[in-house]
This record gives structure tokens, C-alpha cells and sequence, in this order.
């Protein structure tokens, strides 16, 4: 809400209304805490609607800021975005997701991991040596990698991204593509991408219990994804009956907090084992 300053006008004091100059104290800012590590992951699990199963776990940013207290990436990704510190960010992340998912394997669970990338990651093919290297410090085989790209990322194909995608696959990681179903990208243009992963976005997870249409448009995803021969994952699932209608409809995996709100790496265990154990 905003508060009235002096003047009577309107002073919003959260990150929507940030005017250009406090952007730049936040730009000095977060370069600092990446390289303080102030940055943290939390993970939240991807489970087989049909066992239980617990099969990737999604790494998720957060920045404990010294002042503000943890923060969304709402509140700074866009900022990280728009510079080019959205690249030590993705780097910081990757290599923190994959040290993580070494501790798991260490600890009998060899689970996938999944980190986000932003478009602009995606623009050059120094990415593609950036994943390599940071597989090979970590020891973590490049099939253990999901890489989560935005479906407007896909379409925005300003650069290389639609090379880089490829130099990926090839390398053996698993594509996957974010929040389907709320920008534009035709299926026939994922058709000429080595895509693994479908995620339908929340928007159309939330409302499938009272709404009709998007029971009608989630099931043909699923069906055009496998068609493609991509997997399916539901992002949002907070209630059982959703992913009942989930599982009959054929998606392959759920996410949401029905299951785990994003937690810290030690607290990720598997589905029906007792909290405590990991
Ligand atoms: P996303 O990739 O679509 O991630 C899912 C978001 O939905 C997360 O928000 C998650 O906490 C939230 N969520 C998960 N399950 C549920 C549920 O059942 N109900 C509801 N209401 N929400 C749920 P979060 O963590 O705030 O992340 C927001 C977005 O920020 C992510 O959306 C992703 O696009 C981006 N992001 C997060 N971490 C990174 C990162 O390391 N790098 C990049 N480039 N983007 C990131
Ligand atoms: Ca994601
Ligand atoms: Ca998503
Ligand atoms: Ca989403």
C-alpha cells in the first residue's frame, strides 16, 4: 500500500513503484551480495503423480538481505535481469544447485536438480562452457540437470538461444520449458528443440476445480506434450483432488504445496518419510 508523502502524493515504497535511481542502489547492492553470499536456494520437489515418487527438486532463489530480510526473487530478479548481473547470479546458483545435488547423491538420493536461467543467459554460447565446467567441479552427472527456461525465453530468439538450447542437449543436460501456457510459443516451434520437459504454469493449475476451460486446455497439453515425447509436469498443485484429476489426465509429475513449499536443502526427503530422517 502507499503511504502519502509531504506533498499529498502517493509514495509507494515497494519494488513496483521503485523509481530508476533506487534500481541502481539495488544493482550495487545485489552485485555485492552475490559475492558476499547473501544469496540462498530454497528446493522444492517434483513428484510422480503415480508413485509418489519424489524425481527432480527445483532450486529456487532468495536473497537474505542484510536490511530487508529474505527477499523474492520479485523483488530483485527483474533488477538482475535488465544488467548483466543475471550472469554471476545464474553462475552463483548453478553451481550452489549442484553442489546441493551432490549432498543428496552423497546421502543415497540421487535425485535431478533444476535451476532457472533467464533469457539472456541463453543469448551466447559461453553458457553452454559456464554448465560444463561447473558439471565437472561439482562431479555431477550432466543428466542429473534440468535447466528451466521460460517459454517466452524460447520465443524471444534475439540471440543464439535457439543453438544454445541444442549445445545443451547435447551435452546431455534436460531442457525444460517454464510456465507454459501464458506467453505464445507454438508447440510446432518447440517441435524443432530438444525439449525434455513441459511445466504448465500455476495460472492454470489454481482454477481447475471450478473451471472447465482449463481442465480442456490442460488435458490437450498434456496430450500435444506427449505427443512431442516431452514429459509433464503441473506446477501450483495445492489440493489433492487437483492432482487426482492431474493423474488421471495423464500428467507425468506435480509440484506445489500440496507436497513442500520451496525448504532448505536439508529438509528436501521423500515423499511419505518421516521429516527429520535427511
Ligand atoms: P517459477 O519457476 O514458475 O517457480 C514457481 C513459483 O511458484 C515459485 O515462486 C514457488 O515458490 C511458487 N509455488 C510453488 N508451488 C506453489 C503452490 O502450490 N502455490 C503457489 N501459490 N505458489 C507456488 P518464487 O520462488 O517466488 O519464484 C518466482 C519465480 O522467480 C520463479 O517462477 C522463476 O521464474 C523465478 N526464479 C526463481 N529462482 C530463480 C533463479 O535462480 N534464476 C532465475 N533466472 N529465475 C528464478
Ligand atoms: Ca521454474
Ligand atoms: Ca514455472
Ligand atoms: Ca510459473
Amino acid at each position: 500500500q502507499g503511504k502519502h508523502g509531504p506533498t499529498g502524493v502517493v509514495v509507494y515504497e515497494e519494488s513496483a513503484a521503485r523509481p530508476a535511481t533506487d534500481s541502481l542502489v539495488l544493482q550495487r547492492e545485489l552485485r555485492r551480495a552475490i559475492a558476499d553470499d547473501q544469496l540462498l536456494l530454497q528446493y522444492q520437489p517434483k513428484l510422480h503423480l503415480s508413485t509418489g515418487q519424489v524425481s527432480c527438486v527445483e532450486a529456487l532463489v532468495r536473497w537474505q538481505h542484510p536490511e530487508r530480510g529474505l527477499l523474492p526473487p520479485i523483488d530483485f530478479l527483474p533488477v538482475a535481469e535488465r544488467s548483466e548481473l543475471i550472469e554471476p547470479l545464474t553462475r552463483w546458483v548453478l553451481r550452489q544447485a549442484l553442489t546441493d545435488c551432490a549432498r543428496w547423491a552423497e546421502a543415497g538420493r540421487p535425485w535431478s536438480v533444476a535451476v532457472n536461467v533467464s533469457a539472456r543467459n541463453l543469448a551466447t554460447l559461453e553458457f553452454v562452457e559456464v554448465v560444463r565446467e561447473t558439471l565437472a567441479a561439482t562431479a555431477v552427472p550432466p543428466e542429473r540437470l534440468y535447466l528451466e527456461i521460460t517459454e517466452t525465453a524460447v520465443a524471444f530468439d534475439a540471440g543464439q538461444v535457439r543453438e544454445v538450447v541444442e549445445r545443451l542437449a547435447e551435452i546431455g543436460i534436460s531442457v525444460s520449458v517454464d510456465d507454459f501456457g501464458v506467453g505464445y510459443t507454438g508447440l510446432s516451434q518447440l517441435r524443432a528443440m530438444s525439449i525434455r520437459e513441459i511445466k504448465i504454469d500455476r495460472a492454470f493449475i489454481a482454477n481447475l476445480e471450478e473451471s472447465q476451460q482449463d481442465r480442456a486446455i490442460v488435458a490437450s497439453v498434456i496430450d500435444l506434450a506427449h505427443g512431442l515425447g516431452c514429459t509433464v509436469t503441473a506446477e501450483g498443485v495445492e489440493t489433492q483432488q487437483v492432482a487426482d484429476w492431474l493423474a488421471d489426465a495423464g500428467c507425468d509429475h506435480g509440484q506445489g504445496y500440496l507436497w513442500l513449499r520451496p525448504s532448505p536443502w536439508q529438509e528436501i526427503v521423500p515423499a511419505g518419510e518421516a521429516s527429520g530422517t535427511a
